[in-house]
This record gives structure tokens, C-alpha cells and sequence, in this order.
């Protein structure tokens, strides 16, 4: 390999703060919460801008750099570039001078303009907002953090806003995100590397011909990174031990892998992205030897990467995303760089011998110069002349034949015989068939005379244009989608049974006899029905923008076979039907599109049962409840609110809540650590979403699938049941074996298939065999039972006599499994292995467990043994087949031997238990060592269970220690301090896999004493930064900015006020009446977390 790599190297280690660093400090906020949990208030104070935050020292630096032009060459070309000032880092008040960057996948930012890599690498699609801030600032929004940038001056702002806005709007037309360019996906290698010199290890990511560094999973998820390597200037030197360098002429990345092995894949992957970069190259330096091929065919740009291999043109990887929406029978799009293997020889010379410049002629031959693109043509421009030009041919040049079929394809068959493949372009694309008859015996189609007479590049067009479809003019395709617009006017008749309106839900069946035939009309926004079609006037009617809600009723819910509610804003329903299922799909499809705004026009795309709009209010924002448009299709309820534009999904089936709160008719979902509120705007259409809504929470059917679910896709029932019986059947003699209470069994698990959600198993209440049978019955019964349609697979196996390649098989198979069964015989068989663990007590060894349970999972009767031989293999080999972690399985059972313990020796005061639980809480950090098992009843508050913990640790209180029980979320990386009379068992409940409980001591408790001893009254007023959460349930949509606001807190409300004029008002109490908070919350109602949620970026100051 002949590169440019200097041979010898000084490596030049740099100082922590130098400005050397790659890394940029962004993020560095974060970190300092990791170092000093829940207190970044205090960290804001000193300025320690390096202190949290990791630099990316240079360990080898190239003195002389070659040209710029060399290494950009093949890039995208920039689209506005410039410097910028970033907000200053955390505890810094100094702004940083950047040099940015801007091209159509990229915005970075550099220390200096002479930099190749950058310290940040923001892609364009993970952009959500551009927002303009004032000041000559503007704000760069992404999923997970905000960039603030100051320009010099307002009109270079806006400059940028606008470049921004328009690169984005590209991204955003791709909003299902096309991943080829996501470096997230195909990539060869991924994983944390250590960098010398660097104290944290990054994410690398060798993907193509390029490595891209982040600082960790969270970034490389969202796509934002620190930098991209270019391989095609790399080279891969193995160093001592697991050490490697990727060195560039531009630096050296000296990596260490974890291990040896790992250093061996790492540099191979990178030989093989380097020799895909250099190969990558031939293809297209090879295409762009024509010299129109340098530049766009549709736009202009240099260097297009792109060509669509069926209409012979290359283009830029803008145009690349419009002519992909044109679909693959219009336009087939390659990469000439990443999809190599289409590009074959005679392809290859069909793009020099056409090129840009000749199909040009063909394909652009009259275009006005009004509708020409240009490099800065917007998303919108340049799909309406991608469009115009390939889809409906407007610009081409027509060929003398045009119309003339017959002709058309007789001069096709005449002309492949020759090499002038631009006319056949003409040809074909003016309708000559690709595939006529040539009226030759020996050589039937046009492909086979070429191929006859040697055309190869005719043979290649033809070929790549079998399946194309033509342009056509009067194809006119709403591909734009363009927010909250009126929807458009459908138009739509026919006839409909319906009956007369009314003001109540409909309840009994309707027989056909309560229906009249009526001929319906939709159009210009209303909908009337008339006698019959010869009317002029119409019985009745209502206007779309009346109709608030759109329900499907299931197949002969009424005397029609197929039937649709219509609600109106006025609180009536209307009934109508019809025998015939396509007609009532084209009313359900017609209706809908034309009182759902065309913003949300998405959800139209859904085999909906209900459609309509709604208010609701979210946690955070229940004052103003605000409007949405939701759809419900089987558990999930779509939602598209007002002011976003993308849908969001509840799984209705994941819930961990829902109610109606009767009084004030709000329907009350909880997600984790999410509630939405959805409000009963009206009586009559809320009903029918409430009830819609719980049904559709609850088991849908009989398969896994289609039960409740937990988080992590296991039927809430299975966990109830294995959960009741880990805490008090692991010692039950026979536990599984023994028979329970019939009746008691039925009845437990008809409760838990209604609402498994709602059943909270507890001792003394239930009885251990009981539970166990409801857990078999329930496997029993599933539809399709837990090993799926292959369970015959699953029983061949045990026909394997040896014993790995029966476990690879298990393993395979298990893959196989779809999603929710998995997760289910995963919980399932680590259940039962435990239970087998405790055999001397229970006297369930793993054989006999198998008996019980072989012929409950594959639903059988048990007459042979190879059901019972499958789960014995199961649980024998559960930890390869289901590569468990063994420290975790060790802990697992260690909790597991405390609990049986502890009720030892709780035996004797029996009876007082019901409902307790044994938990797990830790004291002052959450480690293995400081793991306390305790058992916690339900009335157990949070005083008492960290006296319990402190009494255990034989911790005496010394005075001035406030010892505090924590519900803490490592992931948020924040904590509640319980108040001490709260129960902990609802808590512990409630809390994540992310969550834990742990007992420390509180160490603002006294400054909080002296504060609330000091004040005869507890009020406290004051600035604070404050931000809300905009997004609905909190899913990464764009959030809120920190703003300044005025808050009062007393012993009953807290209050928040926009303005500040009236300081001087607020802070005497007799005048507060006069001035209206913004906002206010009561005080018992809140929760107070501490700490900083980690995807949230902290105000800067
Ligand atoms: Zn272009």
C-alpha cells in the first residue's frame, strides 16, 4: 500500500487542558453528576472545565500536512462553513471559537480550519430543530442535547439558520431515516477502545470505509459522535502487546484492545474498511472519468456518489434520497461506493459510454430554467423535479415515434443491434417495450438480438429496465406531506345503510330491519345522505369538521356484517353499514382521510379501529391540556400531537396502569415513569375510547403475545406468579407437583386474564399450590402453546444422542422463537432451574420437574418422555443455552437462600404476614457487600425499614446523622429521599430495573432543619432555571430549553411566575393575591428527584 504514512513518529502526549483535545466538553455536564451525585448545583460554582470531562489527546502528530484538496476530494461537498462561537462549557463563561462545517450528512465542528478531524460530528437526520435564540445565537436541537452557537453577526446567523433548516428539512423528508446513511447500521466492528492518553475508553465503530469515535453507547445510538476516520488515508500498525495504531497523515490513534483476541478482530476490521475505501474509490473515480459524471445530474453537485443504474445517471446523495422515494420501478439507486458488487464491467462502461451529459439530453432536454435546481435547492425543490423528470417524463425529449407503439418497438428491436445505447435510452423510456415481440423465432425479445450481435452495454440497459415503469404524465402522487393542513377534499358515494342518530352508546345489536338504504356522498368537507341517488335533496348530513371520532365495529356486531360509528362534536352517533367489506373499507379509508388534518395523515396508514381526536394532559402540564390525534390499532394507541410530527406509540398491553378517574372522566395511562392524562372532552365519543382502550389493555387473545406484558416482554401473569412463588413456595414440599383448590385455581386465573395488571398476589390470601397450578393451567391453555408451531422441533431434538449439537439445536431453536416467547422461556426455565437448586427442600429435583412440566409446555399428555426430556435439557443446560451470566445467577441464589432463611425464621410469628415482600436494599452504596434482604410488609414505612437495615448493620445513630431511605435511578443518575412516614412496599413496586432502594444518610437534612427552625413561616422565594418537559411521555422528542422563572414555595404551593416586574409585590405577602401565578402546583403533590436526568443537558449560566 503506498500511502502517506510518516515513519517516524514523536509522540506528543498533551496536557489534559490543552486545546489539542478531540473531544469536545459538551457533554461534560453529565459527567459531573456521576462524580458527585445529585449535587451539580455545587459543582457550578468552580469553574472545572476539565476536571469531568475526557480529552483525546494527540499520541502521534504529522508535522507537515499534504493538501486539504487531497483528503477531500470524495467528499460531500460543504455547504457553508465558517466560524462560530459555541456556548462555553459548564462553569465557563467564555465562549468557543469553532470552526463549523456544514455538508448535507454532516455538521462538525473544528478547533481550527486547517483540522481533518473534528470534536464533534453532529448527522444531519439526527437534527430536530434549528432554533433562533437572538443575540446572533442559534440553537442546533437534537434528541439528546442542544447545541447553542453565536454568530458575528445577525445576518450570518441567519444565514446559517436558514442552511440548517433547509439541510435538515432534507433529513427530515426521510423520516423514517434512511439508515445507509446512519452509520449505526452495517457496520463490521463496534465495541469501547481504549485511546492512549485518554482516561475513558470510546465507542469506536468501524463501518464501511470509515471509523467513527463516540464517547459512549447513548451517542453512538443518537448518531452523534466525536469524529469520522476516512480509511481510504489510513493504515493499521499492530504495536506491543494488545496495542495497535491507525495512523493517517494527518495523526496517529494509538488504540489498546481488552484483550489479544479482541486486538486481532479490531485490526482486521480496520485492514478490511481500509481496502473497502480503496476499492470503494475504483468504482467511482472509474464513472467519474466521464467527465459530466462529476457532477450531479439533477443538481449539479461535485462528486456524486449515487446513480440510479436503470435511468444511467449519477447523482448527488441529496437527489439520492428523492430518487429513492420515487421507489425502485422508477429508479434504481446505487451507491458507487458502498454497493460495489452491482457495478460490473459492462455497467460500468454503460455509465461512460452514457453518462450525465448524454442522458441529459434524453431526461432534461426541456427544462425551463425556473424549475432548475441548484446546490442549495431545497428538499421540496428537489423532489418536485426528481419527480417531474423520471416519474413523469415533463423534460424529455419525445421521440418522433412517440405514441406510435408498433413503431416504437420495431426501431427498438432494429437499434439494440447496433452500440447507440442513447437511443435505445430514448426508446425505451418513450415506451418502446422492453420485452415486445421481434417477430424473430431464434431471438424473441430485444435483449436476446443484442445479445445476439455482441451489444453488450444494450443487453446491460435493457436488462437493468426490464421491470421499469414508464413516465407518466398524469401520474400525480401526494408525496408531499406538509403539517397540520387542512385535510384534502375526498370525495367519495355510494350507498349505506344507516340508522337514526343518537345520544347514547349503542349497546344491543342492531338488526338489519333498523336500517334504511341511503344513498351517501362525500364531498367538499361534508357528508349527506340522500333517499337514493335520484334525490337532490338530502335527508341529512354533517360536516367533516363536526366528526370527532371514527370507530370500526368487529365483523356482525350488527345486523350488516360490516358497520362504522361516527362521532360528532355535537354528542351524537351515527350507525352505518353495508354487506360488502371493500365498500366499507373505501367509506372507513374516505371518511377518515377527510377530518384528519393531513399532518397526521400517517395514522390513516393503520388498520385502525378508532380514530379521532382527543385532549389530554401530560405529568408535567396539566393546567392546559392540549389537543391530539390518536388511533388505535389492536394495543397500541398512536398518537400524533398538535405541535410535533412524529408519532408516538403506547403499548397498551405494557402499561402499568390504567383508570378512569369517574368523577372528572380522565383516563389515566401510566407508562414507566410516564402518565398521560387523556381528558372526556365530550361524553359520548370518550366512553367509547375508554372502553375501546381497556379492552384493548387487557389480553387480546390466547397467545403469549397477545397477553399484558412487562418491560422485558414476559405476560405480567407468568411474572406474578413466579414472583409469589419465589418469595413463598420455594420450600413448599412437591410445589408444582401438588394439586390446589380447583375452584380456587379457576378463579384465580380467570381474575388474572382479565386484568393481570390489577391482581396482586399475596400471602395468606393465596395459597402456593394454587398459584403453581394457575401458572401450569395457564401454559396449559395458551394458544399455540410456549414453544410456538415448531414445538414438533423442539421434541425432535431430544433425538440428538450427543449432547452439543442437542444444545446448539436448543439454542437454534430458541432463536428462532419470536420475541415474547423467548423472554417468557427464558423467566420460565430460570424459575424452575431455582426451584430444582432448592430439590432438599422441596423435593422438586430437576427430573421431576420435568414431568410436571414436559407435558404442561408442549401441551401434550404425557405418554412419552421426550416433552419431559426437553425441559429436563433445558434447565439442565440453562446456563449455555440461554447464556446466562453465572455471577448473576449466583446472586439470584444467594437472594433467593436469604429469603428462605428469613421466613425461617419468621415461622413462628406466622400468620401476621400478608402481602409482604422480601427486597432487596442497600445501605450507603449499591454493592454487593452492602446488599441487606429485608423483608417488608405492606405497612412497613420508610423510618421503619431504615431502622430495620441500620439495626441489622449494627449502626447506632450518632446524633446529627440523618439516616434516609432513597429511591435512586442509576440510569437518570437521580434520588428521592422518601419521606419517612411513606410505605416503601408500593415503592418498591413501582420501581424500574433502572431504580433501587438504598438507606444512606441525608446530608442536607440539617441545613434543612436550621432553615425550617429559622422561619416562622416556610416559605422561600427566589430565580431559578426551569425547564419542562414539552415532549408527551418523555420519549427524546424535542424538549425544552432552561429559562429563568420566579418561584415561591410555601407550606402548600409552589408557584411559578413568568414575569419579574413585580419582584417587589411578590415578596410581600399581603400583595401576592394581587398577581397570578403562571403556574401552581400544591405541595403534596410533588416529587422532588435530585440530580440531573441524564439525557438532560444542565442550564448553563
Ligand atoms: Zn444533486
Amino acid at each position: 500500500m503506498s500511502l502517506l504514512v510518516p515513519k517516524a513518529t514523536k509522540p506528543r502526549y498533551s496536557s489534559l487542558c490543552s486545546d489539542d483535545e478531540l473531544l469536545d466538553d459538551d457533554t461534560h455536564c453529565y459527567q459531573s453528576v456521576t462524580v458527585k451525585r445529585g449535587s451539580w448545583i455545587d459543582d457550578f460554582g468552580s469553574i472545572s472545565s476539565s476536571q469531568n470531562s475526557i480529552y483525546l489527546p494527540y499520541t502521534g502528530h504529522v508535522s507537515a500536512s499534504p493538501p486539504r484538496e487531497d483528503f477531500d476530494s470524495a467528499s460531500v461537498p460543504v455547504i457553508k462553513m465558517g466560524w462560530l462561537d459555541k456556548n462555553p462549557p459548564q462553569g465557563s463563561l467564555i465562549y468557543q471559537r469553532r470552526w463549523v462545517k456544514l455538508d448535507a450528512e454532516y455538521l462538525r465542528y473544528f478547533d481550527t480550519e486547517k483540522d481533518i478531524y473534528s470534536k464533534r460530528i453532529i448527522p444531519t437526520v439526527s437534527i430536530t430543530g434549528v432554533v433562533n435564540v437572538g443575540d446572533q445565537k442559534f440553537e442546533v436541537v437534537t434528541h439528546n442535547r442542544t447545541f447553542l452557537f453565536r454568530a458575528e453577526s445577525d445576518l450570518d446567523r441567519n444565514e446559517w439558520v436558514s442552511v440548517l433548516k433547509s439541510c435538515v428539512g432534507v433529513s427530515r423528508a426521510r423520516t423514517s431515516l434512511d439508515l445507509t446513511f446512519n452509520p449505526c447500521v452495517n457496520y463490521e466492528m463496534k465495541g469501547y477502545l481504549e485511546m492512549r492518553g485518554l482516561r475513558s475508553k470510546l465507542y469506536t465503530v468501524v463501518c464501511g470505509d470509515k471509523v467513527y469515535l463516540y464517547k459512549n453507547t447513548e451517542d453512538y445510538r443518537l448518531g452523534i459522535g466525536i469524529t469520522s476516520i476516512d480509511m481510504n488515508v489510513g493504515n493499521v500498525k499492530e504495536m506491543d502487546r494488545r496495542g495497535f495504531d491507525l495512523t493517517t497523515p494527518y495523526r496517529i490513534f494509538s488504540f489498546v484492545a481488552d484483550t489479544d483476541q479482541l486486538k486481532d478482530q479490531w485490526v482486521e476490521a480496520m485492514r478490511d474498511s481500509i481496502k473497502d475505501a480503496l476499492s470503494n474509490y475504483e468504482v467511482a473515480e472509474r464513472i467519474w472519468a466521464e467527465p459530466s459524471n462529476q457532477m450531479c445530474a439533477d443538481c449539479s453537485a461535485a462528486k456524486p456518489e449515487w446513480a440510479a443504474i436503470n435511468l444511467a445517471v449519477v447523482f448527488c446523495k441529496r437527489c439520492a434520497g428523492e430518487h429513492r422515494g420515487l421507489g425502485p420501478n422508477i429508479s434504481k439507486v446505487r451507491s458507487l461506493k458502498m454497493d460495489k458488487k452491482v457495478w460490473t464491467e459492462d455497467l460500468i462502461q454503460l455509465f461512460l459510454a452514457l453518462g450525465n451529459e448524454r442522458a441529459n439530453q434524453f431526461w432534461a432536454a426541456n427544462v425551463p430554467p425556473s424549475e432548475e435546481l441548484t446546490l442549495n435547492s431545497s428538499s421540496d425543490e428537489r423532489r418536485r423535479f426528481i419527480t417531474a423528470k423520471y416519474r413523469e417524463g415533463k423534460y424529455r425529449r419525445y421521440h418522433t415515434l412517440f405514441g406510435n407503439q408498433r413503431e416504437l418497438n420495431n426501431a427498438l428491436c432494429i437499434n439494440v443491434q447496433s452500440s447507440d445505447v442513447c437511443e435505445t435510452l430514448a426508446l425505451v423510456f418513450c415506451g418502446a417495450d422492453v420485452s415486445c415481440d421481434t417477430g424473430d423465432p431464434e431471438l424473441t425479445s430485444p435483449i436476446a438480438l443484442a445479445q445476439h450481435h455482441s451489444q453488450t452495454l444494450q443487453v446491460e440497459f435493457l436488462s437493468q429496465n426490464r421491470h421499469t415503469e414508464l413516465p407518466r404524465s398524469e401520474v400525480k402522487v401526494a408525496i408531499e406531506t406538509v403539517h397540520y393542513m387542512a385535510p384534502p377534499s375526498i370525495t367519495h358515494n355510494g350507498f349505506l345503510f344507516k340508522t337514526g342518530s343518537m345520544a347514547r352508546p349503542i349497546t344491543e345489536k342492531k338488526g338489519k330491519e333498523e336500517f334504511s338504504r341511503r344513498w351517501c356522498v362525500l364531498n367538499d368537507g361534508n357528508f349527506s345522505y340522500y333517499e337514493s341517488d335520484k334525490n337532490a335533496t338530502p335527508n341529512g348530513g354533517l360536516k367533516m369538521k363536526e366528526i370527532v371520532c371514527l370507530a370500526v365495529n368487529p365483523p356482525e356486531t350488527h345486523g350488516y356484517d360490516h358497520t362504522f360509528e361516527l362521532y360528532s362534536d355535537s354528542e351524537r352517533l351515527y350507525l352505518f353499514g353495508t354487506d360488502n367489506p371493500d365498500a366499507m373499507r373505501e367509506w372507513v379509508k374516505s371518511i377518515a382521510k377527510s377530518f384528519i388534518p393531513s399532518g397526521a395523515e400517517d395514522l390513516l396508514l393503520k388498520d385502525f379501529e378508532r380514530i379521532g381526536r382527543l385532549r389530554y394532559k401530560d405529568r408535567l402540564n396539566r393546567e392546559m391540556s392540549r389537543l391530539g390525534w390518536f388511533c388505535l390499532v389492536g394495543s397500541g394507541l398512536h398518537i400524533r400531537l398538535e405541535e410535533s410530527n412524529t408519532d408516538e406509540t403506547i403499548d397498551l398491553q405494557k402499561l402499568q396502569e390504567l383508570s378512569i378517574q369517574p368523577e372528572n372522566e380522565v383516563l389515566v395511562l401510566v407508562e414507566r415513569g410516564r402518565t398521560l392524562y387523556i381528558e372526556g372532552e365530550r361524553k359520548l365519543d370518550f366512553q367509547g375510547w375508554a372502553a375501546a382502550i381497556q379492552r384493548n389493555a387487557g389480553s387480546s387473545g390466547d397467545t403469549l403475545s397477545q397477553q399484558q406484558l412487562t418491560d422485558s416482554d414476559i405476560p405480567v401473569i407468568v411474572e406474578r406468579c413466579i414472583h409469589f412463588i419465589t418469595q413463598y413456595g420455594l420450600t413448599s414440599e412437591g410445589i408444582y407437583r401438588k394439586s390446589g383448590v380447583n375452584s380456587k385455581i379457576a378463579a384465580l386465573l380467570e381474575e388474572l386474564r382479565r386484568d393481570a395488571r390489577c391482581v396482586w398476589l399475596k400471602e395468606g390470601e393465596h395459597q402456593v399450590d394454587d398459584v403453581s397450578n394457575v401458572l401450569k393451567r395457564f401454559f396449559r391453555d395458551i394458544e399455540e402453546g410456549l414453544f410456538g408451531p415448531e414445538a414438533h422441533a423442539w421434541l425432535s431434538a431430544t433425538g440428538v444422542s450427543d449432547e452439543s449439537s442437542r444444545i446448539c439445536q436448543y439454542r437454534l431453536l430458541f432463536s428462532n422463537l419470536p420475541r415474547v416467547n423467548q423472554a417468557t422461556l427464558r423467566a420460565l426455565v430460570n424459575h424452575l432451574y431455582c426451584v430444582q437448586r432448592f430439590a432438599d427442600l422441596n423435593q422438586m429435583n430437576l427430573h421431576n420437574l420435568a414431568i410436571v412440566f414436559g407435558p404442561t409446555l408442549f401441551q401434550a399428555d404425557g405418554k412419552d418422555y421426550s416433552a419431559g426430556r426437553v425441559i429436563e435439557d433445558l434447565i439442565q443446560h440453562y446456563v449455555t443455552i440461554f447464556h446466562v451470566n453465572e455471577q448473576q445467577l449466583k446472586k439470584q441464589l444467594d437472594e433467593i437462600t436469604y429469603i428462605i432463611k428469613l421466613r425461617d425464621n419468621l415461622t413462628p410469628k406466622a400468620g401476621t404476614g400478608s402481602g409482604d415482600f422480601i427486597c432487596t436494599v442497600y445501605l450507603e452504596e449499591k454493592k454487593e457487600t452492602a446488599e441487606q434482604h429485608v423483608k417488608i410488609p405492606a405497612a412497613m414505612t420508610s423510618a421503619e425499614l431504615t431502622f430495620e437495615v441500620l439495626d441489622r448493620r449494627k449502626l447506632s445513630v450518632r446524633e446529627k446523622d440523618y439516616w434516609c431511605c432513597f429511591e435512586v435511578n442509576e440510569k437518570e443518575e437521580t434520588e428521592r429521599p422518601l419521606h419517612f412516614q411513606e410505605r416503601v412496599l408500593p415503592i418498591f413496586h413501582s420501581l424500574g430495573t433502572d431504580s433501587h432502594l438504598l438507606v444512606k444518610k441525608h446530608f442536607s437534612m440539617e441545613a434543612m432543619l436550621v432553615y425550617l427552625a429559622s422561619k416562622v413561616e416556610v416559605s422561600k422565594h427566589g430565580m431559578m432555571k426551569f425547564r419542562e418537559e414539552r415532549s408527551l411521555l418523555g420519549l427524546g422528542l424535542s424538549s425544552g430549553s432552561f429559562n429563568d422563572r420566579y418561584f415561591i414555595l410555601t407550606s402548600t404551593s409552589l408557584r411559578l411566575y413568568k414575569e419579574v416586574r413585580n419582584l417587589q409585590k411578590l415578596q410581600r405577602p399581603e400583595l401576592q393575591c394581587s398577581n397570578r401565578p403562571e403556574r401552581e402546583w400544591p405541595v403534596k403533590c410533588l416529587r422532588v428527584y435530585l440530580g440531573i436526568r441524564k439525557k438532560l443537558r444542565p442550564p448553563t449560566w
